[in-house]
């Protein structure tokens, strides 16, 4: 465990309604009776769009920050039936958005289509967390490091900013399904994605990487002895504000 503020990322995908608020209260809560835990830490919330403006409009303090899950490629309105822009969710009130995520790859999300969701987000100045991982396939197949170098190569450009991007490592078969990497293979790809990331913007240090895929307060233990995890992404277990609390306490027992 290093000294670095460490990312809480809840992805509450297509669940929550407006009594879903009592699960922020509580984690506020918890971050206001723990202020030396709360500075070191970063939690950001991405919720459904439905979500964003009324949920804003509630959030007065700035421990607990909001994200988006996705947003259309056009840049701030077009004929495109249903879509939802950066620029609009940026006015509802996100400063976050996930993109690259798997589930919106197999809805037909292509690395060119992410690159321009990017920019667009980007641009209206909305921080990205950007999803990469490899299926089980591809795993099987010893495809892991191409798969995530050309996941980052082909939507991320030496243009964009790299502390506007923060990447989430999640393999794809590992979502939803309990089932993790072993801790070597975990580490591996990790420093891989660190290392793609900084030739590519020509940095020294790497954006932070995260890890995420079946994580719970169970498990977190595990992922805590890997300094190379700069935080987490969080689906099922954050549509619990006690499951989503555990976590973060379990992470620094
Ligand atoms: C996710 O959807 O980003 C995710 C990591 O899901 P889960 O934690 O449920 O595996």
């Amino acid at each position: 465990m290093t000294n670095k503020l460490m990312y809480f990322i809840g992805n509450w995908k297509m669940f929550g309604d407006f009594n879903s608020f009592k699960i922020i209260n509580k984690i506020n809560k918890f971050n206001l009776r723990n202020k030396a835990l709360s500075k070191k830490i970063k939690i950001i919330l991405c919720v459904p769009n439905t979500l964003i403006y009324p949920f804003r409009k509630k959030l007065k303090n700035k421990f607990i920050s909001l994200g988006a899950q996705n947003c259309h490629y056009g840049d701030v309105h077009g004929p495109f039936t249903g879509g939802v822009s950066a620029h609009m969710l940026k006015k509802a009130g996100t400063e976050y958005i996930i993109l690259g995520h798997s589930e919106t790859r197999l809805d037909g999300d292509t690395n060119q289509l992410i690159k321009k969701k990017i920019e667009s987000s980007l641009k209206q100045k909305l921080k990205v967390i950007f999803c990469i991982g490899e299926t089980l396939k591809e795993k099987n197949k010893g495809k892991t490091f191409s798969i995530l170098r050309k996941q980052i190569k082909d939507s991320i450009t030496k243009k964009f900013n790299p502390k506007k991007i923060i990447f989430a490592y999640e393999p794809v078969w590992s979502i939803g399904t309990n089932k993790i990497l072993k801790s070597n293979d975990l580490k591996k790809n990790i420093k891989f994605i660190k290392e793609v990331c900084k030739k590519n913007f020509k940095i020294k240090k790497s954006p932070s990487v995260l890890y995420g895929g079946s994580v719970n307060d169970k498990n977190i233990s595990f992922f805590s002895s890997i300094k190379e995890i700069d935080g987490f992404l969080i689906g099922g277990a954050s549509q619990s504000s006690k499951k989503f609390i555990d976590i973060i306490k379990n992470y620094y027992k």
